[in-house]
């Protein structure tokens, strides 16, 4: 018996010592790991509620800006080039790649490049209007679509888009007739007074 006891003695000892190293191991990986695991592999609820809320929140704003056109006052100006005067330089290459409507408060919101986007790039008459823009959001984007393009001067406004005589079809870019291959004209409409809820200019 008492041999056996002695003969556990140092086995007990070293299973002590191994208990105590194994909590002084765990405690330091503890200290080491878990600050830095925690925010990234397991945040805490009220994180993820907001993640959640967020990501909910820009799937409503999103399809509300889709739905929601809005009219926009400005000129329209490639955008590094207005980037430019402000201190910001680009690349030769990119100073024309962009078009984007500067709004009266120097805002600068890009354009998507359609038809309605393109006339801006073909005609530079267009570029050198005060403006009315009626334009959609993109969803998830700052780029706008245009819908209208209203000219604003001190005579009133204009709806503008482009004509052809012979063959009585509209355009909106300046191109050869899609009919008839001949030239077509800049065409300005008065815009119906309740069109634009925009104040007038002074
Ligand atoms: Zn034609």
């Amino acid at each position: 018996m008492v041999e056996a006891f002695h003969s556990q003695l140092p086995v007990l000892a070293v299973e002590h010592d191994d208990l105590r190293r194994s909590r002084r191991l765990l405690l330091l990986m503890v200290a080491i790991f878990v600050p830095s695991r925690l925010p990234a592999d397991d945040p805490p609820k009220d994180d993820m509620a907001e993640v959640k809320t967020a990501k909910d929140g820009v799937g409503k704003e999103a399809g509300a800006e889709q739905d929601a056109a809005q009219w926009l006052r400005g000129r329209v100006v490639f955008l590094a080039e207005v980037l430019e005067s402000r201190g910001a330089r680009s690349v030769p290459d990119a100073r024309q790649r962009v078009l984007a409507l500067e709004t009266e408060r120097g805002e600068l919101i890009p354009l998507l490049e359609d038809r309605r986007g393109h006339a801006f790039r073909a005609d530079d008459r267009l570029r050198k209007m005060e403006l009315e823009l009626l334009v959609r959001r993109l969803p998830g984007t700052p780029v706008v679509q245009i819908i209208n393009v209203v000219e604003l001067t001190k005579g009133g406004r204009f709806e503008i888009d482009y004509w052809c005589d012979v063959c009585a079809i509209v355009m909106f870019e300046l191109k050869p007739c899609e009919c008839c291959q001949g030239e077509i004209e800049l065409r300005r409409r008065p815009l119906a007074k309740d069109r634009s809820p925009l104040p007038g200019i002074k």
